[in-house]
């Protein structure tokens, strides 16, 4: 997630980019990897379309959960230590496969979700989380009806399953999501999840949780998943969602977009929206084509989010290849700007649209998608190294030194880490804070003056590809960091769980 904007000390951070942000804009006004129009996309404004959203009929073959395919979705799944009551530890989710309808005018997701999951143990029953707001109608488990009970946000299907055995689980719902209150104080967000807007388009961000309050979901960042996501809306209205559109088709005024998700992911880093919407790409000088979807009745949006490709070069140069096969831009309704995998989504505000936060966004591709936490305890292991990365790509596009972003992170911290806990171990209610950035920002940093720049940058580029598409936390993370570097484990420690500052050299 982009670092919150505040006033005060880092008020004066948010600044600069914004200032910087408008002079590359104006340098790379003729770049020759400009925008190029799509003509497949909707193109109409915002109205809300008539039309009322069904499911299409059911074309899948039934799906094989234990086609090794889906290996690479095995996960151990974990309860989440700082919100542990969201998630379960009796599903493995493998691969979801998500059919979604949306009728804008009466607000009404009708939805079938095709789950196939491997059961952690043996036991007799299964929980997931939806939300309260959406009603299950069906529930079978490879293919046969079961008893379920949705009480609350948690559902709970009764059947006897065995250890390491895989089933499918289908679930049929409908409703009127609502998004849940998040567990913070940002000025950026308060609630996550599905969000309906006033001409009742609608887009998520869920960091971290709220995937729940659109579909039925292991709603925690250890069970990485596979995605197909398809959305039917009124005509010409599409529905976006991560990875890349496999097929688009129209009838009867409805419009259904196929989207193929080809990595496992996290709930939190799946997203998708709704409402008019057009297209634009360029490419990467490796030669990644880049998608910007922006509201069809403001394109000029587009022409702030080109900076990507070079962004993503600037970054391949430092990480490494670009871990995903596709990437792409997705402006929403927000204030805030998420690093949905390979498909980022953002809020249309200035600072989200900012050269330094798709550098930060993109960051994240590597750090806290290609390895992710198992457990919101270690989100620091994502935004701590993508705020470095967002520094250093600063300094160098402002002509200062990386020494003096950090002396202005540095202005800051301390009061930052006595407000909301220490980096690794922050109070619970203040989610997304700066504390998670930018002392750990201030660790790297530290750490490359003490190992110096080459070994530096290759710890940087070799961590996220060490066991790639699959998660970690701060006991494998330290280890291998001090087994690489030689430097001492109460280094990491003093950055990630004091509740002061530690010294900067
Ligand atoms: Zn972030």
């Amino acid at each position: 997630m982009s670092a919150v904007v505040r006033r005060g000390a880092s008020g004066a951070a948010a600044l600069v980019v914004l200032v910087l942000s408008t002079a590359l804009l104006a340098a790379c006004s003729d770049d020759p990897g400009a925008v190029r129009s799509q003509p497949s996309a909707a193109s109409s404004v915002s109205e809300t379309p008539d039309g009322s959203a069904s499911l299409p009929a059911e074309t899948d073959d039934p799906p094989d959960p234990d086609d090794p395919e889906r290996d690479p979705a095995l996960s151990e799944p974990v309860e989440d230590s700082v919100y542990p009551d969201v998630g379960d530890p009796s599903v493995d989710a493998l691969h979801y496969d998500l059919d979604l309808a949306w009728t804008p005018g009466t607000r009404t997701l009708e939805g079938v979700a095709t789950i196939e999951l491997r059961s952690p143990a043996d036991g007799d029953h299964l929980q997931l989380d939806l939300g309260e707001p959406l009603t299950p109608s069906e529930v079978t488990l490879d293919g046969e009806d079961v008893p379920f009970e949705h009480t609350g946000k948690d559902l709970v299907v009764s059947a006897p399953v065995e250890e390491g055995e895989r089933y499918v689980l289908e679930v049929h719902y409908s409703g009127t999501p609502q998004p849940t209150p998040a567990p913070t104080t940002r000025s950026d967000f308060s609630t996550s999840g599905w969000t309906i807007t006033p001409e009742g388009e609608t887009w998520t961000m869920q960091e971290p949780y709220g995937a729940f309050t659109w579909y039925p979901v292991n709603d925690q960042p250890s069970d990485k998943a596979y995605y197909d996501i398809s959305v039917t809306v009124p005509s010409p209205w599409v529905g976006i969602a991560n990875g890349e559109m496999v097929d688009q088709s129209e009838a009867d005024g409805l419009t259904t977009t196929s989207w193929h998700l080809s990595s496992p992911t996290s709930s939190y880093l799946v997203t998708v929206a709704t409402g008019a919407y057009t297209r634009t790409s360029n490419t990467s000088s490796s030669g990644l084509e880049i998608s910007y979807w922006v509201p069809s009745d403001r394109p000029a949006l587009a022409d702030g989010l080109t900076y990507a490709a070079q962004g993503l070069d600037w970054l391949e140069a430092r990480l490494g290849p670009y871990p995903f096969d596709s990437l792409g831009f997705l402006l929403v309704d927000s204030q805030s700007g998420m690093e949905t995998q390979t498909m980022i989504t953002l809020g249309a505000t200035d600072y989200s649209t900012s050269p330094a936060v798709l550098v930060h966004e993109m960051a994240h591709q590597w750090y806290g998608d290609e390895v992710t936490p198992d457990d919101w305890r270690d989100v620091w292991m994502n935004e701590g190294m993508a705020m470095y990365l967002q520094g250093c790509w600063q300094a160098e596009a402002d002509g200062r030194s990386v020494d003096a972003v950090m002396d202005e992170y540095a202005s800051f911290e301390p009061a930052m880490r006595a407000e909301n806990g220490p980096p690794a171990d922050y109070d619970p209610a203040t989610f997304g804070e700066g504390n998670i950035y930018y002392g750990p920002a201030l660790m790297w940093h530290e750490l490359r003056k003490r190992i110096g720049d080459d070994a530096f940058w290759k710890v940087v580029k070799d961590w996220p590809g060490r066991d790639p598409e699959t998660n970690s936390n701060r006991d494998e993370y330290l280890d291998w960091l001090v087994d690489r570097t030689h430097v001492d484990r109460s280094f990491f420690e003093g950055w990630l769980l004091s509740p002061t500052t530690p010294a900067r050299s």
